[in-house]
């Protein structure tokens, strides 16, 4: 099978082209499911799927879409800056297209943006703690902690119950400290401004003073 699909970017007069063997196309009519490929040369996410017929290739355009994972009804995508979780809407599905109403089972809407910086994220995962990512960049795993910590305090400072800024300078805690045996696990983190946490590290036993 050859088919032809035009990009989401016409006006670059692109084409994309889509050769499938007769045991793939076998196996994706009976898989129940689609297939979720990203390119970053070409910036796409394509979703590769079965309307009862014939293969179909929904294309969704990314700055550089790399890392894609998915878990239950969530789907996070790493792109160049952001890593972008999704997560799927099926009863908004059914009426996505007005004129063709079941066309679609899923729509995945955005739901939340971590700001990464080009960190080249080639791939992530689901954690019990949240997402973990590829960094490429810095040839090291990451969790992404701060947005993480961010979500479970409602963007306010546990230590003077502010919300927290844009320009605001904020700073990882660990509530109980690492000098009294405490652990750099999620239950036993917390996000401060820079002053909030100076003032508590001076208060919690883990700045020790010399008189
Ligand atoms: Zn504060």
């Amino acid at each position: 099978m050859l088919a032809t699909f035009p990009t989401t970017a016409p006006e670059e007069n692109n084409l994309i082209q889509c050769d499938a063997d007769r045991g793939f196309i076998s196996w994706l009519s009976q898989a129940g499911g689609s297939v979720a490929i990203t390119t970053y040369q070409a910036g796409k996410l394509a979703l590769v799927g079965w309307n009862g017929q014939q293969i179909t290739m929904l294309l969704r355009q990314f700055s550089k879409p790399m890392g894609l994972a998915v878990n239950g009804s969530r789907l996070a995508l790493a792109t160049h800056h952001e890593v972008c979780l999704l997560a799927n809407a099926p009863a908004l599905a059914y009426e996505f297209l007005e004129d063709q109403p079941g066309r679609y089972d899923a729509l995945y809407l955005p739901r939340m943006t971590y700001f990464t910086g080009d960190l080249n994220i080639h791939d992530l995962e689901f954690g019990r703690e949240g997402l973990w990512v590829v960094n490429t960049r810095f040839s090291c795993l990451s969790a992404l902690r701060v947005a993480t910590l961010l979500k479970k305090q409602k963007g306010k400072c546990t230590h003077c119950g502010m919300y927290f800024r844009e320009e605001d300078v904020l700073e990882i805690d660990h509530i109980t400290p690492k000098s009294m045996e405490g652990k750099d696990e999620y239950k036993n983190l917390q996000i401060l401004h820079r002053h909030c946490h100076d003032e508590k590290t001076t208060e919690d036993g883990s700045v020790v003073k010399y008189t």
